[in-house]
Order: structure tokens, then C-alpha cells, then sequence
């Protein structure tokens, strides 16, 4: 954050813009829509060059395949009666080099559907464009134009060090970006995620338990003031019973908390600007959001009380196939997730173990509350998985779970009662999920502890104005001089001979505006680097990139 602050300090004094209007933009409910089902996607205009080779994104790196030996053809690589001919020399047989090559992977399964091992399925496996099939690292791997990524930032309903609340990021090839909850501490894992505050702008909150909502206080007031100057935070999320228990209400209340918060910051270029569009909840199937190929609806779930709702997620990638991502958020499972999951490439819902009696015992909690609370408001492990095997995903995960290795077996234990396909935890933190139309793969991402945040980030593409907003307040508009006068004199602290030029007063009188180009070229590569991406990408897709 020190760097991030310094870099603050940096751009204000280069640059500044208009004092924006400190209000909470609120727009009306979502309308009905006729329609519950999905359209299935019509044929996308494709360029050109992605039909040649769909995967490509010119100046990326693409290392290496992982498809390694699986895939490998003995037949048409090796030509054995050539070999025998080569300088005397002796090669092994096809039938030893066979043996030792295939050795420990090839499981004959004639016409018969044997059980698979692992996440050895059809079309589970790595992309070229993967650094590791292993481990994912942030900042080391971009999104390309036909894949959705999705990652795990918070994971569990009960907060710990390795398990923030739940959340989940998720992007797409069109440069676009989703955030699914955004429960407690869970923006820490955004920040590891190499992302800036700024480049998150549209969250969709399925209900208002505060474990899936803790973070937006953060998300608001430092993305504002980390270069979320120039466009609204959208919050989404349902109506509930009345009106006290919608998101609006939550949202108002969260402003009133802020108050002095908002007003301190206001001594900085902040974005204030805050969105909500809350739906009603009851209307299940509703939009409630489309744009560029993407679409969002919702459904209600059964957690207790009224509002709960789950999320679906579709997708048309540039060749023209559709990829979908489904977050359930917590609830009993039902009908309606059937009818709404159905059929969708990643369903993602919350689980609770069935480890009342265990869970007692280790931790001390009257079974009767574990077991209450998982009737009244979970998904217990065995639905879980009997819901995957109706949905038929080409990859299911389960999250808002507790990453612990007494639960962890059992959990799988519960799901492989009924679901027998692709299958990985959506936790602990950090878990990345690659799709695309025909390859899908799973892998822990590494999150460091300490990352340096990344800059705030702007279009400083050649002819677009950089412009920072003046600040709304002074100091002295907001401060008692006495306090200020006691601010001990900078000469008893710093050593002698070193003498900083303090910048105690904002210095410049109006916006600071200027043209990208004649900002330092250091600093628009480090600025300017997702929106130079998110061009890419939106190109890609025939979109506008202005
Ligand atoms: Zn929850
Ligand atoms: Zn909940």
C-alpha cells in the first residue's frame, strides 16, 4: 500500500480533474424479462486470424504443450526398420520403448466407461499458453480471447488467515471482469492477485450475509481512491422481503458507516460514485446484466430468507461457442438450481460436510447447531454432488468450505456418491480454473503474502487525457488549525542537511489534465497495461476499443 500511496502522491502532483458529485447513483429495478431460458448463442462474426488459430494473441508467449506422453503416437513418431538401419547402432523394441513411455498411465478401457482417475478426463487438461500445469502466478499469463478465468479469492464462510471470506473473480476473454461476492479480507487475495483496486468495477453480491459482502466497505473507499475516479463501483444484488432488506438498503447504510471515511479521503482525487442495481429477487431468470457477448441472470435460493439468490454466467467466444460459469452463493439445494444450472460448463456451488459429530468433537460446537444450520441454509456434501450429477458440468468445484483435512476426504467422499465427473475444491484460496470451449484445467494459484500492489491503472493509450480530479476538500476545510499547528517542525526530525520539499497542501488549483503521450513512458507501461489488454482483447472480439 506504501507504494501505492507514493505513487498516488506521484500522479496527483503530474496531473488532477472534476469534482464529482459525492451521491450514490441508484437506478431502478431491473424490468421483467419474458423470457427464464437461455438463448443458446448464435454464430459470432469471427476474425480472421482467430480462425486460424483461436487461441492466439499476437506477442504472447506461448511456451510449451503439456500433453506430453498421453498423446503420444508411437507409430507415426518413431519409424522403428529405420532406426535399425542407423550406424549399427541397437534400438529398443516398439514394444519395450512402449512399456516404459506408456508405462503407469495407459488403462485399456475397450468399449467399457471405467472410472476415471484423478481429473484425467476428456478435455481436462492444461493450455499451451499455461506457465505451469502446476501453479499459477500471478501477472504471468493472459486471459486470451476464448477462455473464461476464474479464481477462488475467498473461500470459506468462516474466516481465517488461509481462508478469506467467499468471493470469486471471474474474467473473460472480451477484457471484461466479475467479481461474485466479495466477502471479508477476501480483497487482500485480489490485491496478491496482481490486480489494481481500480480494474474492479462491477460486483454481484448474492445475499447480505456479511460473509459475502465484508470487503465492498474496502473495495469502495480505497478503489476510489486509487484511480476509480472517472466511473462508478455497481454493486448488484437482490431486493428482499421489504425494503430494509434489499441491497440498496445495505448499500445506504454502508454510506452512512463511511461517512467520515469518504470525507477524509476527499482530501485525495477519490471516486465517490457508487451504483446500485438491485433486482427482485423473486423474478427468477431475470438479466440483470448483457453486454459484449456476456449476460448475467439470477435465481432464488432457498437460505433462510428471502433475497438469496444464485448467479449464472454466459458467454460467446469469439468462434462462436458459449461458455458458462455458475455460482450458486449458499442455500439448500432446488429445483430451481437445476433448472437454471443445467447443462453449464463450470457449476460452482457452496457445500456443507456432513461432519456434524466429527465437527462437535474437534471444535467444540453442540452438534444441534451445525446440524440446524446446515438444514435451514446449506447445501449439505451429498446434495452437492447429486446436484453436480444432474447439471452434468465440464468441470464442478464446491466452495464456501472449510479447507481441513479431517473434513477434506469426506467431502469427496459425499460428492463421488452421486457425481463421478471432473470434480476439484473451489478452495483454499487461490484455486484457478482455465476454460475454454474444449480444454478445461484446475490449479492452485500462488498468492504471495507480501505483493506489491499494482499501480492504479488508466487508458494512457496515445490520444486518450490522463486526468486526475482536483480533490473535493482542503485540509483546512476539514481540520482544526490548532491540531495542525502542533505538528511538531519537520527540522527537530530529519537530519540535518536533508530537507524534503513537503507537499502539505494539494498543488494544483483545478483538474490536472494532460495527453497521455506526454506522460513518461515508465509510467504508462505500468499504468496502462490492462487497458493496452483489455483493447487486445476487445478487438479480438470485434469490439469497440475506445
Ligand atoms: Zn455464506
Ligand atoms: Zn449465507
Amino acid at each position: 500500500m506504501k507504494k501505492s500511496l507514493v505513487l498516488a502522491f506521484i500522479l496527483a502532483s503530474l496531473t488532477a480533474c472534476d469534482q464529482g458529485k459525492k451521491e450514490a447513483l441508484k437506478e431502478e429495478p431491473s424490468k421483467k424479462t419474458e423470457s427464464s431460458k437461455i438463448a443458446p448463442p448464435s454464430e459470432a462474426d469471427i476474425p480472421a486470424f482467430l480462425k486460424e488459430n483461436p487461441n492466439d494473441l499476437s506477442g504472447l508467449r506461448h511456451t510449451h504443450s503439456h500433453k506430453g506422453y498421453q498423446q503420444f503416437d508411437f507409430n507415426t513418431v518413431v519409424d522403428i526398420d529405420k532406426l535399425k538401419k542407423t550406424k549399427g547402432k541397437l534400438y529398443s523394441s516398439k514394444e519395450d520403448v512402449m512399456k516404459v513411455l506408456m508405462g503407469g498411465v495407459k488403462n485399456p478401457t475397450g468399449d467399457k466407461e471405467l472410472w476415471k482417475e484423478g481429473l484425467m478426463f476428456e478435455g481436462v487438461e492444461p493450455m499451451p499458453w499455461l506457465e505451469s500445469a502446476a501453479n499459477w502466478f500471478p501477472r504471468t499469463e493472459k486471459v486470451q480471447p476464448n477462455e473464461m478465468r476464474i479464481t477462488f479469492m475467498g473461500t470459506s464462510p468462516v474466516i481465517r488467515p488461509g481462508q478469506m471470506n467467499t468471493s470469486i473473480y471471474v474474467e473473460l476473454g472480451n477484457g471484461d471482469n466479475f467479481i461474485f461476492d466479495i466477502g471479508e479480507g477476501s480483497i487482500a487475495n485480489y490485491a496478491a492477485a496482481g490486480l489494481a483496486l481500480n480494474e474492479l468495477t462491477k460486483v454481484f453480491i448474492t445475499h447480505l450475509h456479511v460473509d459475502h459482502f465484508g470487503s465492498l466497505p474496502y473495495l469502495y473507499e480505497f478503489g476510489g481512491w486509487a484511480g476509480r475516479w472517472h466511473e462508478p463501483l455497481t454493486v448488484y444484488g437482490p431486493s428482499g422481503a421489504s425494503e430494509e432488506y434489499g441491497t440498496r438498503w445495505m448499500v445506504d447504510g454502508m454510506l452512512k458507516m463511511l461517512n467520515w471515511h469518504t470525507d477524509a479521503f476527499d482530501v485525495f482525487p477519490s471516486g465517490n460514485a457508487i451504483r446500485v442495481v438491485e433486482f427482485d429477487f423473486k423474478d427468477d431468470g431475470g438479466v440483470i446484466y448483457e453486454k459484449d457477448g456476456a449476460k448475467v441472470i439470477h435465481w432464488r435460493r432457498s437460505h433462510a430468507k428471502d433475497g438469496a439468490s444464485g448467479y449464472r454466467l454466459d458467454w460467446k467466444t469469439p468462434d462462436g461457442k458459449s461458455l458458462c460459469f455458475v455460482w450458486t452463493g449458499d442455500g439448500r439445494p432446488s429445483m430451481l438450481d437445476l433448472k437454471y444450472a443445467k447443462g453449464c460448463d463450470v457449476y460452482v456451488t457452496e457445500i456443507q460436510t456432513e461432519v456434524i459429530g466429527l465437527s462437535s468433537i474437534v471444535q467444540g460446537v453442540p452438534p444441534f447447531l451445525g446440524r440446524y444450520t446446515v438444514d435451514t441454509h446449506h447445501t449439505p456434501g451429498y446434495a452437492a454432488g447429486w446436484l453436480a450429477n444432474q447439471i452434468k458440468p465440464r468441470m464442478f468445484l464446491t466452495t464456501h468450505m472449510p479447507f481441513d483435512p479431517y473434513i477434506n476426504e469426506e467431502t469427496v467422499a459425499q460428492v463421488r456418491e452421486h457425481w463421478k465427473g471432473p470434480y476439484h475444491f473451489g478452495a483454499p484460496d487461490g484455486i484457478v480454473v482455465n476454460v475454454t470451449p474444449d480444454q478445461i484445467w484446475v490449479r492452485e494459484g500462488i498468492l504471495p503474502d507480501y505483493p506489491n500492489n499494482r499501480a492504479p491503472q488508466f487508458d494512457m493509450r496515445d490520444g486518450k487525457d490522463f486526468v486526475v480530479p482536483h480533490p473535493r476538500h482542503a485540509r483546512k476545510d476539514i481540520q482544526q488549525q490548532e491540531i495542525r499547528d502542533l505538528e511538531v517542525d519537520p527540522d527537530n526530525y530529519y537530519p540535518k542537511d536533508y530537507k524534503p520539499e513537503l507537499l502539505t497542501e494539494w498543488p494544483t488549483k483545478g483538474d490536472l489534465v494532460m495527453p497521455a503521450e506526454q506522460i513518461p513512458e515508465s509510467m504508462k507501461k505500468g499504468m496502462g497495461e490492462a487497458a493496452r489488454d483489455r483493447a487486445k482483447a476487445r478487438e479480438a472480439h470485434g469490439l469497440d476499443t475506445n
